[in-house]
């Protein structure tokens, strides 16, 4: 008589199990997260699914046009995720510069989570070593050692910069609930999905004359809203590193750029946040569009944020001397 293995001790299942438990639980490494962030910083295919899938996924517009209501959807989607990104993943989570209640940080990591950017603490954590090494060879994403493209998206493709260091974000880890987030990070992303399609079938049956669809609206407000909003942020990794002005004489390559401010709501001050990163406000002047910033004002105005911390005098200090240098260089 053949002896058949039961199911769970097959190779085949096995190595299908921890397949499937890799790609839904970012904190699994059967050979040790350390083991993985020594592998050697390559492209990797399996890395780069998730960001093929996003763009492929927008050239469905073909099939399912577009009607106004799902462009509008898209931009409104592509605004409130853009700054669940800056006010909460980066100048929250990652910089410390407001406070909020427990509620309120859950709640914007979990908008953030919709971005596909990974969860809040990895996304703190990878940040808060790019300000440590900044434009060094350490730096993940630094486009003047290693290239435009790969500062700009490739370095997430490579495996070694998967793993979350948790050491990086002790402060974040003692909520069980950010951490559950960051380690399951596709279930958000898969609720957001289901959600809008949701969304989009219903307005085609209850008010068939905005012309949408169930489908037409996944593809706007999931593929292309999110592909545009990945963009957008990784933007500051790449060309907020390349062009632009410097105010400050920063030991990194950070510069400052309206257009990317305009595009990231008020992340384009790059030089300047470099050269102060405590501070909530990144455009430093009334004429250095901020738009998160002013956001974050309105909310504490309400109770929603509070402790917003400013852009110290002894900073606009240094920007003034800089004024003048560069003035009387000029006159020279
Ligand atoms: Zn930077
Ligand atoms: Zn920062």
């Amino acid at each position: 008589m053949v002896n058949i293995p039961p199911i769970h001790q097959h190779g085949f299942f096995r190595k299908f199990c921890t397949e499937m438990r890799q790609v839904f639980d970012s904190d699994f490494f059967p050979e040790g997260a350390d083991a993985v962030r020594q592998r050697p910083d390559k492209f990797e295919f399996r890395r780069a699914l998730p960001f093929i899938f996003l763009h492929v996924g927008c050239l469905a517009v073909i099939w399912v046009g577009w009607s106004p209501v799902a462009v509008l959807v898209a931009v409104a989607l592509y605004l409130v995720r853009m700054f669940a990104i800056t006010a909460f993943y980066h100048r929250y989570f990652s910089h410390r510069t407001f406070r909020t209640s427990r509620f309120g940080q859950f709640l914007f990591a979990v908008v953030g989570n919709t971005a596909i950017q990974r969860g809040a603490l990895w996304w703190a954590s990878v940040h808060r070593h790019h300000h440590k090494y900044a434009d060094q060879e350490e730096d993940r994403h630094s486009p003047g050692v290693y290239g435009f493209v790969w500062a700009h998206i490739g370095w997430m493709t490579s495996s070694r910069n998967f793993p979350t260091d948790y050491t990086q974000v002790k402060d974040l880890a003692k909520y069980p609930e950010l951490v559950f987030l960051n380690r399951f990070d596709l279930v958000v992303p898969l609720i957001y999905g289901i959600l809008l399609y949701g969304l989009g079938a219903g307005l085609e049956a209850w008010v068939p004359s905005l012309g949408t669809s169930g489908w037409q609206m996944f593809v706007w407000g999931f593929f292309i809203s999110t592909t545009v909003l990945l963009h957008g942020t990784l933007f500051i990794n790449s060309l907020a590193h390349t062009f632009g002005k410097r105010r400050f004489p920063t030991t990194d390559d950070s510069r400052n750029s309206l257009l990317l401010a305009l595009m990231t709501l008020g992340e384009g001050w790059h030089n300047n946040h470099h050269r102060y990163m405590s501070s909530a406000r990144q455009g430093f002047y009334w004429w250095e569009i901020d738009i998160t910033y002013y956001v974050l004002k309105l909310f504490s105005w309400t109770g929603l944020v509070w402790g917003i911390r400013e852009v110290p005098k002894i900073v606009y200090d240094e920007a003034n001397q800089m004024r003048l240098t560069t003035r009387h260089k000029k006159a020279v």
